[in-house]
């Protein structure tokens, strides 16, 4: 089978480690995910997760002249309607700082219900898109954040089924049950079977 190179649309170096990692996991040793070149800031304006993974994949086609993935996620809570959801990135000036508003606003809810997104966006050298997909974790908001593991929300974020946090499970864990593995399952066996 032939080998393929994608540009990743995203400028979080976290985000290309966890995606090869799952890419390898699943045994798909012939295609390959490089970051976007330098230079990558598209404006994140969408109204959707699919509106900005599909802005990001094309800003990183657009920058390398290649075909492009791109992912848009974020946490969504119940009580509080859904957010930070799309603002995800944005909720507060520094990591720590997201996680105490999270917290804060949740005090004294009794409904700590939640769930990450992953909206992923395939496009072709041109911006033309060519497959979607999405994948969900479901859990619930922990009342102090526990483990040092991946990162964004994972400190304060246990799965359904599970005593423990993202941030306490091992990579592999994480990758097996997040939104953003499941994403990236449905996209590589699109890829396998229409791109390849
Ligand atoms: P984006 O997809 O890079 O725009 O991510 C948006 C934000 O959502 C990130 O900056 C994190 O704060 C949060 N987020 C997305 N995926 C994860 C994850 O796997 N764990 C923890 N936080 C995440």
């Amino acid at each position: 089978m032939a080998n393929i190179e994608i540009t990743l649309g995203t400028g979080n170096e976290h985000k290309v480690f966890e995606i090869n990692t799952i890419v390898k996991s699943l045994g798909y040793d012939n295609i390959k995910f490089v970051q976007a070149p330098k230079g990558f800031n598209p404006i994140e304006n969408g109204t959707t997760f699919e509106e900005n993974s599909l802005i990001k994949a094309r800003e990183g086609a657009k920058l390398s002249g290649m075909i492009s993935l791109a992912d848009d996620s974020g946490l969504c809570i119940d009580a509080l309607n859904g957010a930070p959801g799309l603002y995800s990135a944005r909720y507060a000036g520094t990591q720590d700082a997201k996680i105490e508003r999270v917290l804060r606003e949740l005090k004294g809810k009794e409904d700590r219900t939640a769930k990450f997104v992953c909206c992923m966006t395939l496009v072709d050298k041109d911006g033309n898109v060519i497959h979607v997909t999405k994948g969900e974790c479901k859990g619930h908001i922990v009342y102090e954040r526990k483990g040092t593991h991946g990162f964004g929300y994972d400190p304060i974020f246990m799965p359904d089924g599970y005593d423990i946090t993202i941030a306490e499970m091992s990579e592999e864990g994480k990758n097996s049950i997040s939104h953003r593995g499941k994403a990236l399952e449905k996209m590589l066996s699109f890829i396998k079977d229409n791109v390849l």
